[in-house]
């Protein structure tokens, strides 16, 4: 029995070592700030680049993360990356990359309005965060399981999310509003699992001013550090994790 259970100690062993480092034990997470200086992205309602956005909830996310033990790597902080690859490369190394992004809507859901003399336009019918994963990454099922983690925690705190990108992209988790999205560089280029999340609509008149908030960016940078440590530290995927409870299944191609 002894000679049994030491056994199946070492080959424990054996498995853990063939895995190699753990993610708890590489301690490195990557916080990938969205689009750059030259090319910021969306604008707010009120004339603001989403990079800046991007820029202050990643700052805010990697300090949580510091917070909870982890070395967190800002990919592009200073905004001036050259290309899309070069996020994951930036991010070698690290147990997980999460790239950081604020949303917008279409064209023709705008409508226009002036503040502050500039001609601007706004969308006050969508808000709330969603996630997105590729099945192209060669690690989609934790992927996934640290997106439903970072959503479950963030609606455990009140934050809602959107539903409006299931308009055009399948559910990996409706309740937690994450979405395949295959063809992302940043998500596919990867070598960790990754997570690209959107943490709010621009457009959104109200939601904007909640969105440039430091004290609610760091309640949702809790949520989200606090989730995502969660995932790496005790997360172990379901066997169907990676295809999900919906897979490929889309709402009519809507606008
Ligand atoms: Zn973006």
């Amino acid at each position: 029995m002894g000679g049994f259970r030491s056994a199946l100690a070492a080959a424990f062993v054996t498995l853990a070592l063939a895995a190699g480092p753990s993610a708890a034990e590489t301690g490195l997470v990557a916080v990938d700030v969205g689009h750059t200086l030259s090319a910021p992205g969306a604008t707010s309602a009120r004339g603001r680049g989403e990079f800046e956005f991007n820029r202050d909830l990643a700052g805010q996310i990697a300090s949580a993360l510091g917070e909870r033990g982890w070395e967190a790597r800002m990919v592009n902080a200073d905004g001036r990356i050259e290309s899309l690859r070069a996020r994951p490369q930036a991010a070698a190394g690290a147990a997980f990359l999460l790239s950081v992004h604020h949303d917008s809507v279409n064209a023709f859901e705008l409508s226009p309005w002036t503040w502050e003399g500039r001609a601007l336009d706004y969308n006050d019918e969508f808000a709330g965060h969603s996630l997105f994963v590729s099945r192209d990454n060669p690690d989609t099922a934790m992927s996934v399981l640290c997106a439903r983690a970072i959503g479950a925690r963030l609606q455990r705190m009140g934050f809602e999310p959107t539903h409006k990108n299931g308009r055009r992209r399948s559910y990996a988790d409706r309740e937690h509003a994450v979405h395949y999205y295959d063809g992302l560089a940043v998500l596919r280029h990867a070598r960790m699992p990754a997570v690209l999340f959107e943490a709010g609509i621009l457009k959104n008149r109200d939601e904007e001013l909640l969105l440039r908030d430091p004290a609610r960016q760091a309640r949702m940078a809790d949520a989200i550090a606090t989730g995502l440590s969660a995932c790496l530290r005790n997360g172990l995927p379901a066997d169907d994790e990676a295809s999900a409870d919906l897979p490929d299944r889309v709402a009519p191609p809507g606008p």
